[in-house]
Parts: structure tokens; sequence; C-alpha cells
């Protein structure tokens, strides 16, 4: 729904741009995906769902005589477009480029099903398994069997927790970068842990061999987290974690570490002391990302045990919580950029990609970490580094007619640059997943301007 306030908005852009262009107006329309949110100075902020452009037109800037000035910014950010362009036609476009590219290949591995945690919202069943020596090798011959036709090779090492199987992640890790290195293909890889295990020294290792992400988990500060989070043998993990994490940021080389909160209406009370605490911390430094996400209904047993938020009242904390954290981090442009403005992409997960796999620990196949039962597996990867897939199935995983973009209210929709139509399990569920509030995103514009250009002046 677009918010009261568009139509005069574009009415003033309409202005900015029939002043810029003059008699060239007719060859311009305005882009279908701007955002718009006019200050009471005058001012209007656009940000563009396409490009993920985002521009403060100040009342200076507006009355300039500066034409050229206008033309450039304008058509360069996608505000404004050409008269025959067709922006829904090309989201499709690349969203069919992306889903169906071979050149990029991500594997998603879970060395080991096992798991030294028993968290109280986990859905994992553990099935005891740790990867056997054959299938690492089948992998590494899977990789070997595709090298040549790649152009990036991503690996995700996932769980259980994968730390219980270092050894095997090093020694597969080492292999698939020498083969990416060999045939000049890019190489990206990281490991999502709950990072009891992730000493310093260990991250070192992994570091050695191209791991350079990292995703570690941590609920909230240590009365919230070590009641979410507990050791299998029911032990606290906060202190650990969080010494871990200290140790790895003395560290001086090129990482990301992403600390995810998950967050249920019982975990937010204390939400504030812990942001206060990661600033504290991590705050100082650019590798470190605190990443705020709702836990979701799972439709299992382990709902009951959570108090879940609707999506709406999740997406709406989750915003106040994430400015929150941009004031305690002194305001920095790369936040707002990366996390407080959702970005336009291609696809919206990996599940709808190709070349993307999710590999058990023997060898099972499936497209999505969070579908990791039997009736949802695809197949084998078999020793020789082949896959036995079960095309029927696969097929429900191909987005060239099943995928939300296709319908026609999300093509209608501002969002769909960045949601392209979104998960895909919600898809074959045939429920919509919409998770991105308008007010989201024009609040974060709002404070962007008066933190930045009013100086904090409200
Ligand atoms: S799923 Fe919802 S948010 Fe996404 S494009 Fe469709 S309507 Fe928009
Ligand atoms: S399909 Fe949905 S649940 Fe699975 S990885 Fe994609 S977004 Fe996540």
């Amino acid at each position: 729904m677009p918010p009261e306030n568009q139509e005069e908005c574009n009415n003033s852009l309409n202005n900015v741009i029939t002043k810029a262009l003059g008699i060239y107006s007719h060859k311009y329309k305005f882009s279908r995906y701007n955002i718009y949110k006019k200050n009471t100075d005058g001012a209007l902020l656009i940000f563009n769902t396409k490009t993920g452009a985002f521009s403060i037109l100040t009342s200076q800037f507006i009355n300039t005589e500066d034409k050229e000035r206008y033309l450039t910014d304008l058509v360069k950010n996608g505000y404004i477009i050409e008269k025959e362009r067709n922006e829904r036609g090309e989201v499709i476009e690349d969203f069919k480029k992306v889903t169906d590219d071979k050149t990029i290949m991500r594997l998603i591995i879970l060395p080991a099903e096992i798991c030294n945690f028993r968290c109280i919202y986990c859905y994992e069943t553990f099935s005891g398994r740790k990867r056997p020596n054959e299938i690492a090798k089948a992998i590494v011959k899977f990789v070997y069997r595709h090298i040549k036709k790649l152009k990036t090779l991503e690996i995700s090492w996932f769980g259980g927790e994968p730390l219980l199987a270092a050894e095997s992640i090093i020694s597969v890790t080492q292999e698939c970068l020498r083969l990416a290195k060999a045939n000049g293909v890019k190489f990206l890889a990281d490991v999502t842990t709950n990072g009891y295990l992730l000493t310093p020294r260990l991250c070192k290792n992994l570091i050695a061999v191209g791991i350079t992400g990292y995703q570690v988990t941590i609920d909230g500060i240590a009365e919230v987290h070590n009641q979410y989070r507990k050791l299998k043998t029911g032990g606290d993990t906060f202190q650990r974690i969080l010494e871990n994490l200290c140790g790895i940021k003395r560290l001086n080389d090129e990482i990301y570490v992403i600390v995810r909160t998950n967050f249920d209406q019982n975990s937010i009370y204390k939400l504030d002391e812990w942001i206060n605490l990661y600033s504290a911390n991590f705050g100082d430094d650019k590798r470190f990302r605190l990443l705020l996400r709702p836990i979701f209904r799972s439709g299992s047993e382990r709902d009951r045990r959570l108090k879940i938020c609707p999506l709406e009242k999740a997406a709406k904390i989750e915003s106040e919580f994430s400015l929150y954290l941009w004031e305690k981090l002194g305001f920095p442009d790369s936040y707002f950029y990366e996390v407080l403005l959702p970005s336009p992409k291609a696809v919206y997960c990996y599940g709808g990609l190709s070349g993307c796999w999710v590999i058990g620990a023997n060898g099972k196949l499936w497209k999505c970490t969070d579908a990791l039962d039997e009736t949802s597996s695809l197949g084998y990867l078999e020793e020789n580094g082949t896959l036995s897939i079960d095309h029927r199935k696969l097929t429900e995983w191909q987005l060239d007619t099943k995928s939300w973009i296709y319908d026609r209210d999300c093509q209608d929709c501002i969002f769909l640059p960045l949601c392209v139509g979104g998960c895909i399990l919600s898809q074959k569920k045939r429920k919509k997943g919409c998770y991105i509030l308008h007010q989201s995103i024009t609040d974060a514009m709002e404070m962007y301007y008066m933190k930045k250009y009013l100086k904090g002046g409200d």
C-alpha cells in the first residue's frame, strides 16, 4: 500500500524533473520502484527498491539551476528511467537468468548432523551422523567434475554443529580452494556455528584454507542466551562464545563475522542491554555485524515452548532495535546501507539457484536447510561425485512457473526487486511471506536525514 503522501512526493519529484529536463521531460518517466518520504523542511528523501539507491534532494538542490546535475543524478540512481523501459520485465528477466546460472556453484554442507547444544527453538532432529571419509572425497570429486564450467564456487559449512567435524572441514575446503585457484574460479567459504568451539586458534586454521565468513549466534545477554542456548549436557555457553569472539577480534585477518541474535516475545525485554554490550565489545570493528532475526514458526513441537512474534510485529521490533543499534554504533553509513535499507537481489535465496545443493553427512541431497526431512530429500551424492536425483521432486524447486514472481499482486508490489517472490518453501505451501515494512524503510530514511543532514537536531 503506498503511503498517503506518495502522490504529493511524486508531484514534488515531477517538478524537479520538469525543471531539470525542460523539453526532454517527454523522454523519461518515474521508476515504479521509488519510495519517498517528504520532510517538513521541503527535502525529498528517495529510495529505489530496484537499484538500492538512496538520495536526499534538499530544497537547495531542488532549487539549483544546475540541470545537468539533476539529470545525471536522477537517471544514474534509477529514480527516473527512459519511457520505453519495462522495469518489472527486467526484474523477472534477471531472476530467470540467475536461477538458471550454471556458472555459480553453492554447496551447503552438513559435515555433522550432531550438536553439542540443545537450543530451545532448534528444529533439527540430529540423525547422529558424522560424515564418513567417502562423502568428503565425493564432495571433492563433485567439485572437480564441474570446476571448469564455474565462475564462482561457494562452500558453506552448516550443521548440527559443523565444528565437531573441523578436520574434515579443513581438508575438503583446502582441496576445493586448490581446485578453484587452479581454474581461475572465485572462491568463497563460510561457516555457521554456535561458536562454542570456534577458538581463535581454530579460526586461524580455517582462515588459512580460505574460510573468511563466520556466523555465530548469541541470543542476548548471558541471562537470556543461557536460557535459549544450552549445552547438550545442560551447561551455560554465553561466556565461552563471547571470549572466543573477543579473541577472533584480535586477529588481523580479512574476515567478516555476523553475530546473529534470534528473538521471540520472551527474549526482547533485554535486547537493549545486549545491544549495549555488543556495541561496547565489537562496535569499533567493521568486520563484525549484529543481525537481529525473529524466530519463526516451524510447525513443529518446538513452537509451543516459544512465544513467537507475529510476522508484522517481528519486522517492527527488528526495525526498532536495528535503529537503536545504529545509534549506539554512531550512525555509520555502512550499517545504514547494509542493514537498514534492504538490498535488491535477483533471487530471494540460495534454494532457487540451479547450482545450489545442501549435502548431508551421509551424502543425502536437499535444496534448503529449513527442509531437511526425509520427504524433502532429492537424492544422493554418489561416491564417484555424481548426483542421483529424483527429477520429479527437483521440479518443485525450479522456479520457472511456481514463484510468486508470476503472481499479479507480487508483480504490482513495490518490494518485488527486494523480495523477488520470497521464500520458496512458502511458495510451495501457497502462502506468502511478505516481511518488508514500508514504515521501516521510511523511518530509516528519515533518521538518516535527521542525523546526517540536520546533525541530530530533532
Ligand atoms: S511476496 Fe509480498 S512483499 Fe514479496 S513481492 Fe509478493 S506481495 Fe510483495
Ligand atoms: S527456501 Fe525459504 S527457508 Fe529455504 S533457504 Fe530459502 S528462504 Fe530459507
